[in-house]
């Protein structure tokens, strides 16, 4: 059981909008910020196609999905949300970025509010020193894309994370439905250190002539049994976030085989970041 009445999400993309339905089907007031008035606006549109696919395959009523949307509030100003009593920041992947977004987060929210990050790759107590003394109430709560169907939360403890914030975070993710599962903070924690290198090579194989990327994809489906080929799923995840998981793990584990590849970095730098953009590794329009 989780004491939490009402989420504050910062970021409304991919991930942010996620986490925000989540909560709210799980009866979590939620106030949803983001600097870009038209992220709250495709979130809301997300939210709205999403429950109304919920109602007609009748895995929940209309007055549900109804209840549920209605606890969801968009927001461009974070101090709007200062009523919450959990925060979980979800904006783009960038350190410096995420700590003006903690040093803020600790000016609106009060004491005992816990200050988790959906971060993929960043250290969570390099993050914690943006807090210095609000470190033991901040935490990598780090959810998985698309957030409504997988099932992991990977709880990642900082070193000056209380014990008290670790329950806390176990019992509200597994109230969201989730099964939190623990690791230790490094570049990547367990999932990207893993998965990101392997997509990473995927495109390394594209560029290199080895495949074009349906048959990467087919090979990977067909061969090894993944439910998704690694590009498919890299413009799932947004090739931008790949490109950054990759840059955070090649400064915090300081191997080069970590640099993104050409190929990654070049699709980004069009602008194709995948089915956000409706056009990535696939065009998606
Ligand atoms: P995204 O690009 O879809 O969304 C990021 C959002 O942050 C944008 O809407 C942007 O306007 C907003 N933003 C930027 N600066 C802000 C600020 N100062 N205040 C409020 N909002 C701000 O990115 P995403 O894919 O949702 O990723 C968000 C976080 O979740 C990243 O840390 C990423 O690494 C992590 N993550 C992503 C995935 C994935 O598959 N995409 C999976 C797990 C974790």
């Amino acid at each position: 059981m989780s004491d939490v009445k009402k989420l504050a999400v910062i970021g409304a993309g991919t991930m942010g909008s996620g986490i925000a339905l989540v909560a709210a089907s799980r009866g979590i007031d939620v106030a949803l910020i983001d600097v870009s008035e038209e992220q709250l606006s495709k979130a809301s549109s997300y939210h709205a196609k999403t429950m109304d696919r919920n109602v007609k395959k009748e895995r929940m009523t209309r007055e549900e999905a109804d209840t549920a949307l209605s606890r969801i509030g968009c927001h461009t100003d974070m101090s709007d949300a200062s009523d919450a009593d959990w925060v979980v920041e979800a904006a783009t992947e960038n350190a410096d970025l995420k700590k003006k977004i903690f040093k803020r987060m600790n000016e609106v929210f009060g004491d005992g509010v816990v200050l988790a990050t959906n971060t993929s790759s960043i250290s969570i107590t390099d993050l914690a020193t943006a807090v210095p003394d609000a470190a033991d109430r901040v935490i990598g709560m780090h959810f998985f894309n698309p957030v409504p169907i997988m099932k992991l939360v990977e709880v990642i403890n900082g070193r000056g994370t209380s014990e008290e914030t670790t329950r806390r975070t176990i019992e509200l993710s597994e109230a969201m439905g989730k099964v939190p599962v623990p690791a230790n903070d490094h570049a990547g924690f367990v999932s990207n250190r893993v998965l990101m290198p392997m997509i990473n090579e995927a495109f390394h194989a594209w560029s290199d002539g080895v495949a074009e990327p349906e048959n990467i994809d087919s090979i990977m489906v067909l061969g090894c049994a993944f439910p998704m080929g690694p590009l498919r799923l890299a413009d799932h995840i947004g090739l931008d976030v790949c490109r950054d998981i990759m840059l955070v793990m090649h400064r915090g584990l300081g191997d080069d085989k970590y640099l993104p590849a050409p190929k990654l970095v070049e699709l980004v730098e069009e602008g194709r970041l995948g089915n956000k953009t409706g056009h990535g590794v696939y065009d998606h329009s």
